[in-house]
């Protein structure tokens, strides 16, 4: 068969299209780009927003329009939490999030007898952690490694817990040896990833919890960058911090889901922590990575429900304090099917684009305070694009050179000439033979 995938979404869900990939390669099936002719069409869907679920819909009737003849497989986040949604759509294999090895067998089946098969389990009833292959396809630098499925959060803005289920850890050894073997294939870092991986370890009863695994990997694959996922406040403790402090090779990057700097928003988004916990988690992180500072990034809703400008100037003022190195702003998108869907002072559309714009503006202003402080970097580079490689330090900052070697998947050193918007400019530092 020749197969091809279109994926929308996190991480997770890129990780997941890359673990599939694999399967099909290893079962001798071809690969092929989404654009061209195959025989199998899936469509790797994503239902954070109501906007990706209508994106994915018009995934499906698009390659059904230009491929009329071939399979076309609806998989993922839309079709385990809207079944109904997706029953009158063009495709041939409904699959859920669940079950990911399985969905290969179902493609081949579906392909030879051409029969629709729909295959949606019960998230909610899941216990075990799906092992699926790691890495990704050739000429990665990065590889992302997933170590947790998962929430049990229920954030009332948040349809992910009724998509992926409670949470389910992939065991410590497994994901040192998977470390490992990345290491082994060449891979220069290794991303931790997963739904909530602040909660990794919650279902193995063991006592262990994520700085466990971070100590394993970090073991596991000494030569690698370890970056981490995005991580809940809670995760930042003393012990966390003076363990995780200790480890040459983890990045001292940490994505910490902030959402609000308000505490009245939190409450009404039912996030776990106030805004003194939040600040105590970047207290302690500046604490213990001064050598010489912390990359602290952060995501942060604005116009949630019920926010008042009070609570937004709040929010405005309480990240100013945080000074992050970068924040990912998201105008608060109304998702039925979750609590804040149907709460009162749903804020208009002009407020919520208004707020976006003052907070990414405080974000920019932040972001170049930050990247100005840098001298010389050392950067794992990626791609060339325009006669420009491109590459990221271990705080994630994005820094661009011109060079005529290929830089790819080298790790170089690197003098600071200039900062640009969001990235760093740069020159290779010849080192002395
Ligand atoms: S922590 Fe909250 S926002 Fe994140 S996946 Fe869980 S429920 Fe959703």
């Amino acid at each position: 068969m020749r197969v091809s995938f279109h994926t929308l979404g996190c991480k997770v869900n890129q990780y997941e299209t890359q673990a599939l990939e694999q399967l099909f390669a290893a079962r001798g099936h071809m690969l092929v780009p989404f654009e061209g002719e195959a025989d199998v069409y899936i469509i790797n869907s994503c239902t954070v927003t109501a906007v990706s679920d209508k994106k994915s819909r018009q995934a499906v009737r698009q390659v059904r329009k230009r491929a009329p003849n071939a399979v076309v497989a609806l998989c993922g986040c839309y079709p385990q939490t809207h079944p109904g949604d997706v029953e009158g759509l063009p495709v041939d294999i409904v699959a859920g999030t669940g079950d990911r090895v399985k969905f290969v067998e179902l493609a081949e089946q579906v392909w030879m007898e051409r029969q629709p098969i729909t295959a949606l389990d019960n998230a909610l009833k899941r216990r075990i952690f799906e092992p699926l292959p790691a890495g990704g396809l050739e000429g990665r630098t990065r590889a992302m490694l997933k170590v947790e499925d998962g929430c049990v959060n229920f954030c009332t803005y948040c349809i992910i817990p009724y998509a992926r289920g409670p949470v389910r850890s992939l065991p410590l050894a497994d994901a040192a040896a998977q470390a490992a073997g990345l290491a082994a294939e060449g891979y220069k870092e290794l991303v931790l990833t997963g739904i909530e991986i602040s909660s990794w370890g919650h279902d193995l009863r063991d006592g262990t919890s994520l700085i466990d695994l971070v100590e394993a990997v970090c073991a596991a694959a000494p030569d690698c960058r370890v970056r981490l996922g995005s991580l809940e406040p809670r995760t930042i403790t003393e012990e966390f911090c003076q363990r995780a402090a200790k480890l040459d090779n983890l990045c001292p990057h940490f994505h910490l889901s902030m959402q609000s700097g308000c505490d009245a928003t939190l409450k009404r988004m039912n996030r776990k922590y106030d805004t003194a916990r939040f600040f105590e988690s970047v207290g302690l992180l500046w604490k213990h990575f001064q050598n010489p500072v912390p990359a602290i990034t952060t995501d942060m809703i604005v116009g949630f429900p019920g926010e008042t400008d009070e609570e937004f100037e709040e929010s405005l003022d309480f990240i100013h304090r945080c000074a992050f190195a970068a924040m990912h702003i998201f105008p608060y998108s109304r998702r039925p099917g979750t609590p804040a869907a149907s709460m009162p002072g749903q804020v208009p559309k002009a407020v919520k684009e208004e707020r976006a714009r003052r907070a990414a503006e405080a974000a920019a202003r932040m972001e170049r305070r930050y990247l100005e402080q840098w001298d010389k970097v050392e950067v794992l580079f990626e791609e060339e694009r325009d006669g420009l490689w491109r590459g990221h330090t271990t705080r994630y900052s994005e820094v661009r050179v011109r060079s005529g070697e290929n830089l790819h998947n080298q790790l170089r050193r690197v003098q600071v000439t200039g900062v640009g918007e969001g990235y760093l400019e740069g020159e290779i530092i010849l080192e002395k033979q």
